[in-house]
């Protein structure tokens, strides 16, 4: 049985076309792109020019972009980067109770151990901040507002434009993990004013364990890490070429694909989410329908655990979607961000994220509504919360 793989959140297969790009750096140009001598010379032009796919996919200038290891390296350089240059002067940050670890985790070590002053901006049920909150939570004292593009587990994405505003009205600086946004929506950072972004290739087709972090010419940071000079010593440590390489290719083919893509994945996602509708009861569709990355459906079925549904559809169906962020999975908490957005408990644990890739296919959801309704009416039958007519 062929797998159905929709946890494209978690994880995208590197495109081959990237991996035949990425090949020939592990081998014969395996050269250090600090070397100053030939061989080093071509990794680091085929650095430079994955440096310029990089910016043109978020209308950046290329030599704003660091490469790093991944998103939760370039979330960390920018967050205790900043602050460790603004401190003490500067030590409040304004995050939202949505964010992913990298950025959540990293605020509440600041805030536990470097006196940093944290404000947690509350998302309203659909997972949107409001604007007002943000704008009356700025104050003399904030070195950096950082609010993520859209959310992993629901796909709200959050009002960008407006944000940017608001911070450079107010002249704060603004980082955005748009780890989940780029290559699946247009991103750029010259119309949402943004100072700091990062990104990470896995995300959108790349490799794993390479990411970058946009830095806008004039914002000052610290580097987290010291050794040599690379990335203008913002992230020093010898650079993955073939890693980088795949990033670029990547950046390129998601430019190049990104309307067509953006229109297969959500017409794959609207008509799955129309059939559940129509075939299973007692569901609710979490996040902005409005406002949400085209390829994710979060859905919660009421009245069964997340987990039984993940393990039978894999059992029965080879089907792979995930209960909350892939970080969190194994972990039996409720998510924080289904909690945030006022689900409660039972709900939040009753949700499942299926999140759709440019390879999915039309058949592929007819399978897995033969699939997911007998699983679904089966978990019901054996659950206490279940009210007769669901048994
Ligand atoms: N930020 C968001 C929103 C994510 O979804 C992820 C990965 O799940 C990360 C950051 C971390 O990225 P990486 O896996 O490249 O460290």
């Amino acid at each position: 049985m062929d797998t159905i793989y929709l946890d494209h959140n978690a994880t995208t297969p590197t495109d081959p076309l990237v991996v035949k790009k990425m090949l020939p750096f592990f081998s014969e140009e395996f050269g250090n792109p600090s070397s100053i001598h030939a061989k080093g010379q071509t990794a680091k032009d085929a650095i430079e020019v994955a440096r310029r796919e990089m910016a043109e996919l978020i209308g950046a200038d290329p030599s704003e972009i660091i490469f790093t290891s991944g998103g939760t390296e370039a979330d960390n350089i920018a967050i205790r980067g900043v602050f460790s240059k603004l401190a003490p002067k500067k030590n409040h940050l304004i995050i939202t109770t949505i964010e992913h670890p990298a950025v959540l985790q990293t605020a509440e070590y600041l805030e536990k151990h470097h006196g940093a002053e944290v404000t947690y901006l509350d998302v309203d049920s659909t997972g949107r901040i409001n604007l007002k909150e943000l704008e009356s939570s700025i104050t003399e004292k904030t070195a950096l507002v950082s609010i993520m593009t859209a959310n992993n587990e629901v796909g709200t994405i959050q009002p960008m434009e407006e944000i940017g505003e608001i911070c450079k009205e107010k002249g704060v600086l603004l980082h955005t993990d748009a780890v989940q946004a780029v290559g699946k929506i247009p991103f750029d950072v010259n119309k949402y004013n943004i100072s700091l972004a990062a990104f990470s290739a896995h995300k959108f087709y790349g490799p794993k364990g390479v990411g970058a972090l946009y830095v806008r010419k004039g914002v000052r940071l610290d580097s987290q890490t010291t050794g040599g000079g690379q990335e203008r010593k913002i992230r020093p440590g010898t650079l993955n070429t073939p890693g980088i390489v795949g990033m670029g290719e990547a950046s390129r083919l998601a430019k190049e694909n990104l309307s067509a893509h953006t229109k297969h994945i959500t017409e794959l996602r609207d008509y799955f989410k129309k059939r559940i509708t129509e075939e299973i009861s007692d569901v609710i569709f979490h996040g902005d329908s409005e406002h949400q990355l085209p390829q994710v459906a979060s859905i919660g079925f009421s009245y069964i655990e997340g987990e039984g549904i993940l393990m039978f559809l894999d059992m029965d169906g080879n089907i792979q979607a995930s209960s909350g962020s892939a970080c969190t999975a194994g972990d039996l908490h409720a998510s924080h961000v289904l909690l945030a957005m006022g689900i409660s408990h039972e709900a939040a644990n009753g949700t499942i994220r299926f999140s759709f890739g440019k390879d999915n296919t039309k058949e592929q959801v007819d399978k897995v509504m033969e699939v997911l309704p007998p699983i679904v009416e089966r978990l019901r039958k054996m659950s206490p919360l279940a009210p007769k007519e669901n048994k």
